[in-house]
This record gives C-alpha cells, sequence and structure tokens, in this order.
C-alpha cells in the first residue's frame, strides 16, 4: 500500500478587536494550556518534527510588510529556543502554499508567505477575516526504537498581507496583537501546536491575538518542548534492526 496518508491540519488565528493585558510576567499562565495538531484530529500519538535534521524554510516576502524577513528569523529563533529544534533559513521563494506542500523547493520544509485574501491562494478566500493561518502536514513514521510516530514533513504559515500592513510590528505589546505575536502562533501550528482547550489568553497559541509581548506562556513552553527534542529522533521508514 502506498504511503500516501498524508494528512492536512490547517488552524487559525483571529484577530479580535483591542484587547490590551496590563502586566507581563515571562511565562504567564496555565502550565496546561496547550494542545496538539494531530490529537485535536483524533489521533493518539503527538505529531512533530524530527528533531535530529535541521528543517529548512522560505520566506515569501512578495506582499510582506517592511521588514518582515527579520521578524520570520526572529520568530524562528524563539521557536527554536523553546523547543530544541533547529531551523535553518534557505532563502526567498515566489511560492504561495496550496492546498498540498507538493509545491515546494526539494529543500524546502515550511514556507511562510503573505497573500492578499481572495487573489493570490484559494486556500485563503476574501471571506476568511482572520490574521493568518498555519498548519502541519504530517504522516506516519517511526521513532529510533520502530515505535510507531506521526512526523511532520511539511509546514505552511500564511498571512494576510493587507491586515498585516494595518497591525504594529515586533514583539512588543501591541494595541490587537502585532506581527511578532501572529508570527511566533502561526510557527507554532507550523510545529504541530493547537489552539489549547484552556481558554488562556497568557499562551501565543490562543485562538484570538491578545496584543500581550510575544513571550511564550506557561502552557506554550510546555506543548513546545514535547514537540521538541526531548522525544528524540524520527524517521519515515522502519528501522533496520541492529
Ligand atoms: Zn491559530
Amino acid at each position: 500500500v502506498p504511503l500516501l496518508r498524508r494528512l492536512i491540519v490547517a488552524a487559525i488565528a483571529v484577530v479580535l478587536p483591542l484587547t490590551l493585558q496590563s502586566s507581563e510576567v515571562y511565562a504567564a499562565g496555565n502550565t496546561g494550556a496547550y494542545s496538539f495538531l494531530s490529537q485535536r484530529s483524533g489521533h493518539s500519538l503527538v505529531a512533530r518534527w524530527d528533531p535530529c535534521t535541521p528543517i529548512s524554510y522560505r520566506v515569501n516576502t512578495e506582499r510582506a510588510p517592511e521588514g518582515s524577513l527579520r521578524e520570520v528569523r526572529q520568530a524562528f529563533d524563539r521557536v527554536a529556543r523553546a523547543t530544541g529544534l533547529s531551523f535553518r533559513y534557505a532563502g526567498k521563494t515566489d511560492v504561495v502554499p496550496g492546498p498540498s506542500p507538493m509545491d515546494y523547493p526539494a529543500d524546502t520544509r515550511i514556507v511562510v508567505a503573505w497573500v492578499r485574501p481572495g487573489i493570490d491562494t484559494p486556500a485563503f478566500p476574501s471571506s476568511a477575516d482572520i490574521a493568518g493561518y498555519g498548519g502541519a502536514y504530517y504522516q506516519p513514521g517511526y521513532t529510533e526504537r520502530g515505535e510507531e510516530a506521526l512526523v511532520i514533513t511539511a509546514g505552511v504559515v500564511v498571512l494576510n498581507a493587507p491586515m498585516a500592513a494595518t497591525m504594529g510590528r515586533g514583539f512588543g505589546a501591541q494595541p490587537g496583537g502585532g506581527t511578532g505575536e501572529l508570527l511566533m502562533h502561526e510557527l507554532g501550528h507550523a510545529v504541530g501546536l493547537a489552539h489549547p482547550t484552556i481558554d488562556d489568553p497568557a499562551e501565543i497559541m490562543h485562538a484570538e491575538l491578545t496584543g500581550k509581548a510575544a513571550a511564550w506562556g506557561a502552557g506554550d513552553l510546555t506543548g513546545l518542548r514535547q514537540v521538541g527534542g526531548d522525544g528524540g529522533c524520527l524517521q519515515l521508514t522502519p528501522p533496520t534492526p541492529q
């Protein structure tokens, strides 16, 4: 049977009108406020990247607000520090992620792109009043010991270009949510996190942008560690018996 049980999960972030948090404490929030894309889709296993292989990404800046590439790299650095995953910037691309990752360059596992809703990709219709979406494609694989696993093989981050142009920039507190918070949120999806079932606006993975300074919450950090390096290497083919 061909191994084509490729699954797509996309989750979305919605921008709410202004919600400001009055103060910031590092890793504020509920340590239980995290969940995983694969489990929210009915799987018992946590889909995650192979932490033993650098994950290459490209950025389509054609519709991006100025300075976005630097913010994307900073957001990836924040995900790397929280997960132990390593990311490699492979350059720019003109790819706009569509309904499948098959159009990615061969060296690319994640594409970050800004689009005009209703114009650049059918995956982002003009009716979608959202700031962006992120997700991960995963398929069955194995741990080093030959146990069943779900391996993320591609990630997607698509952002609303006209909306991003109106948002505050960077990772500080911003009325309505800044572009740094948005990037961290969507990259969280691309490494396998879903919106927490516990309602906790201290988390970056909260379903709505909060406007808080963009620091991972306590639940974010618990979830990010579990999709990170601690779980050991993953592979798509069964390990060879020693
Ligand atoms: Zn989301």
